[in-house]
């Protein structure tokens, strides 16, 4: 589904990536981890198209998306949320997913003035495709609350509900429970099997809470100082020797 093949991001002078290769199958759960500062982000903004790579390649379903801008990437199945919340505040939680529909609709603007029958149509289409995700994630009830009024959980499955509105093969969370309790972590981790398992979705997310990522991730890669350090599933990679002294270690300690 995804291959990232030896990627570079160079911002002057600071290498962010070097030399980074990561392989997603369909179908998988994959955690991507590392201390702060590591390139976590920066590789998802790479894969993105939010950032040209310097060197190296991504392919995406057997095509080649570095090189294309973010929303032409988009547009081939690829779905992503933000480390930070980022959603149209004084929006209702309906309207904020109907704006993830409407880059896929086909009618313009004279359709639109003249509510032409295939504009009446698409209108229908994304109100109803809201409306599934919204039930998807749990938010069934509060549809017509304004972005702004919900609690910040709820403003994280908002963003996931947009995100599904287009309908991605793939799904990149930005640390999709950053900020949440024990209780609202495993909700997500529940939506996060869902997503693949009655979705049929691949999953590539960041994530800094250990129980989570664990239980969670079929497979883990582990970023420090811009370098892939370890790759396995998540019980090699919480016995490795150099993930436990880069990044498990520290985490644990402060933990304690
Ligand atoms: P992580 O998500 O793992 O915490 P980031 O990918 O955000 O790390 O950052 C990796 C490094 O790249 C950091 O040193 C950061 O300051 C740098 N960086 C990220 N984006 C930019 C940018 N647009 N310009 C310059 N430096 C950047
Ligand atoms: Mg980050």
């Amino acid at each position: 589904m995804l291959e990232v093949k030896n990627v570079d991001m160079i911002f002057g002078g600071l290498a962010a990536l070097k030399d980074v290769s990561l392989t997603v199958p369909e179908h998988q759960i994959h955690g991507l981890i590392g201390p702060n500062g590591s390139g976590k982000t920066t590789l998802i903004n790479v894969i993105t198209g939010f950032y040209a790579p310097t060197a190296g390649e991504v392919i995406f379903d057997g095509k080649k998306i570095s090189g294309l801008a973010p929303n032409v990437i988009s547009l081939t199945g690829l779905g992503r949320t933000f480390q930070n919340v980022n959603l149209f505040p004084e929006m209702t939680a309906l309207e904020n997913v109907t704006t993830g529909y409407c880059a896929r609709t086909k009618h313009n603007i004279a359709s639109a003035i003249f509510h032409t029958k295939l504009y009446r149509k698409e209108e229908k289409e994304a109100y109803d495709n809201a409306m599934r995700q919204l039930e998807f994630v749990g938010l069934a009830n509060d549809v017509n609350t304004k972005a702004k009024n919900l609690p910040y959980g709820k403003r994280r499955l908002l963003e996931i509900a947009r995100l599904l509105a287009t309908d991605p093969k793939l799904v990149l969370l930005d640390e999709p429970v950053a900020g949440m309790n024990e209780q609202e972590s495993d909700e997500v981790a529940c939506l996060v099997r869902k997503m693949r398992d009655q979705g049929g979705r691949t999953i590539l997310l960041i994530e800094h809470h250990m129980k989570f990522v664990m239980s969670l991730c079929d497979q883990l890669t582990v970023l420090s100082s811009g370098m892939k350090i370890a790759e396995g599933p998540p019980s090699e990679i919480q016995n490795n020797e150099e993930v436990i002294e880069c990044y498990l270690g520290k985490r644990r300690a402060k933990s304690a």
